[in-house]
């Protein structure tokens, strides 16, 4: 039987958990699913060892309830993902979420009904859902790239993508464990398993500037001490660079050589992203700040490793890519795994990995390195993967999966031109694309979103879809400022780069969170320029 909606939620991590919320709130006939058997989203699937926040519990928190907000506390400063995902649960119960969300149930084909303004969507289970609004919550990071060398099924032991570890954990005791990828997710897994498996080699393709974290528990009063900065944090937050407490704090050319170090080595200090996106905006805009920037991480990692081998594996060279021009991990004590004599970083950038054999992984060279269990931390297909991997089809027969092929395309990254009433969180071309502290863009996306159906709601409109002038001045204001920036020249998961054939662009808008917001808050002024709004009648004519 078809069940009829007002809207469809897809996903119940961050974004789709707030969303039901809202648009229930909103009156909305709604209802999420999510085919993860309960909520988290992102902190559902990625239960691998070491998962944690990389921003700190006291801002990846939403921030529209103060109550919510304060009747939870975190126990450190940068949370595991158990407790993250115990917070996910709180919220879904306060909220009494649940009832409306059916769990295990992947959404598989969408078509937009050009005569009804009204989505079809089916499920993994066979239902079919009749749905206005068809909004999705998919989530920027959930496409995992599961299926990366040849052979990998004839592996004899277990060989899993971190964002589907297995459920009941690994015993690591004994293991020959090789783990491929170090970026923020391999760097959180080899930290910490380092020290309970018999061996580990870390197979590194292109090395990667880290920064450390510090990350002391947190007591009753530095518990109420943040509790006590809730105004200031939800008041700032939304219109900062990255959705953090902090902004860039610095510019280069008002500082002497000596307060520009002094400036990095107080960011560093922080044990945070700091130093990253809260001292230097030039150092995204002008390659010899950026060197110099990159120059002390390089000190400070080279510090630690001591080592010229390691070193020349681990640690990215001059003229190789600058700091921050992807995503930088915090870590702790990373690079110190190296030293131990159990952990060994085999460079794979020269003589790379070419197929998964049964005893373990094989190189170019003929090399195979014998291991017990595989564990794959090589990234996912960002930003459009989750959306392409369902059929979906909009007007016209266009079909989103193809289109984004050719092209990654969105108005705000929040509507697709071809696709009415269907609205995407986290998707390209917005901050929460990468750029941003993610509860702080979801919330502002949603809350847009929700914002945009009441409007169309009480203006008796059935449907909307951007213009193609619209979504053609954002993806020029997007590449404009992109291109400004170092972030487009580094290949790496930001701009598609980590996918053979993926069609290039910076996926997240590189303008910054509160740019963003002004710029969405713009077109909701202006009667919603970018977009079109129509009501049955005319949109069948159209
Ligand atoms: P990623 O940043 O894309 O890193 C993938 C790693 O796998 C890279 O080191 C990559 O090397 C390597 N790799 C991929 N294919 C390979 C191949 N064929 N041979 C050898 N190496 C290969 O993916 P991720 O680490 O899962 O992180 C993705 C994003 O998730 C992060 O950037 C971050 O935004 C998010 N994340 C957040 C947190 C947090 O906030 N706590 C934690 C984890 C992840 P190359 O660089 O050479 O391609």
């Amino acid at each position: 039987m078809t069940k009829r909606l007002d809207a469809l939620v897809v996903g119940a991590g961050v974004a789709g958990l707030y969303q039901l919320h809202q648009l229930r709130e909103l009156g909305l006939n709604v209802e999420a699913c999510d085919a993860a058997s309960d909520v988290g989203g992102t902190w559902y699937w990625n239960r691998y060892p070491g998962a944690k926040f990389d921003s700190e519990g006291f801002i990846y928190q939403y921030l529209f309830d103060e109550k919510l907000y304060k009747d939870w506390t975190w126990s450190e400063r940068f949370p595991s993902q158990p407790e993250i995902e115990r917070w996910l649960h709180y919220v879904t119960d306060r909220l009494d979420l649940r009832k409306d969300i059916t769990f295990d149930t992947a959404v598989t084909k969408a078509t937009y009904n050009e005569s009804t303004c009204r989505w079809t969507v089916e499920t993994s289970k066979g239902d079919v859902i009749d749905t206005r609004f068809f909004v999705s919550c998919t989530g920027m990071l959930s496409a995992p790239l599961e299926d990366r060398f040849p052979g990998q099924s004839s592996f004899k032991g277990p060989i899993f993508h971190t964002a589907r570890y297995p459920k009941e954990g690994m015993d690591y005791t004994g293991k020959r464990v090789g783990v491929i990828g170090t970026g923020a997710t391999g760097i959180q897994v080899i930290q910490t398993i380092a020290s309970q498996v018999d061996q580990l080699k870390v197979f590194v393709r292109t090395p990667q500037y880290v920064l450390p974290m510090t990350n002391p528990k947190l007591g009753p009063k530095e518990a109420n001490a943040y509790k006590a900065r809730f105004d200031a944090v939800a008041g700032n937050a939304p219109h900062t660079f990255c959705g953090f407490d902090y902004d860039f704090s610095h510019v280069w050319a008002d500082l002497s050589p000596e307060e520009r170090t002094a400036a990095l080595e107080d960011a560093y200090q922080h044990g945070s992203l700091k130093l990253w996106l809260g001292v230097f905006a030039e150092m995204f805009f002008d390659e010899d700040v950026n060197a110099e920037v990159s120059s002390f991480v390089r000190a400070k990692m080279e510090a630690r490793l001591k080592d010229r081998k390691l070193i020349d594996v681990l640690v990215p060279q001059e003229g190789d890519y600058g700091f921050g021009t992807h995503r930088v991990p915090l870590e702790s004590n990373y690079l110190e795994a190296y030293l131990r004599d159990n952990v060994e970083a085999v460079g794979v950038r020269n003589n790379p990995i070419t197929e998964i054999v049964p005893e373990g992984v094989k190189l170019a060279d003929g090399t195979v390195h014998e291991v017990d269990v595989i564990v794959m931390a090589v990234g996912f297909d960002a930003g459009s993967g989750a959306l392409s991997r369902i059929d979906i089809t909009g007007r016209d027969g266009m079909k989103l999966g193809e289109e984004w092929s050719k092209e990654i395309r969105t108005t705000l990254g929040m509507q697709k031109y071809g696709f009415p009433n269907l609205f995407m969180t986290g998707a390209p071309l917005a901050p929460s694309a990468a750029l941003c502290n993610m509860t702080t863009c979801l919330q502002q996306q949603t809350e847009w979103i929700t914002e945009c159906i009441a409007e169309l709601v009480k203006n008796g409109h059935d449907a909307i879809e951007p213009t193609l002038d619209g979504e053609d001045t954002w993806v020029r204001h997007h590449d404009e400022v992109a291109n400004a920036t170092l972030l487009s020249k580094t290949d790496s998961w930001y701009n598609g780069g980590n996918i053979e054939g993926k069609p290039k662009r910076l996926l997240s808008y590189a303008g910054g969170v509160g740019t963003y917001r002004q710029k969405c808050e713009e077109v909701v002024q202006e009667g919603y320029s970018l977009f079109r709004m129509s009501k049955l009648e005319e949109s069948a004519l159209a």
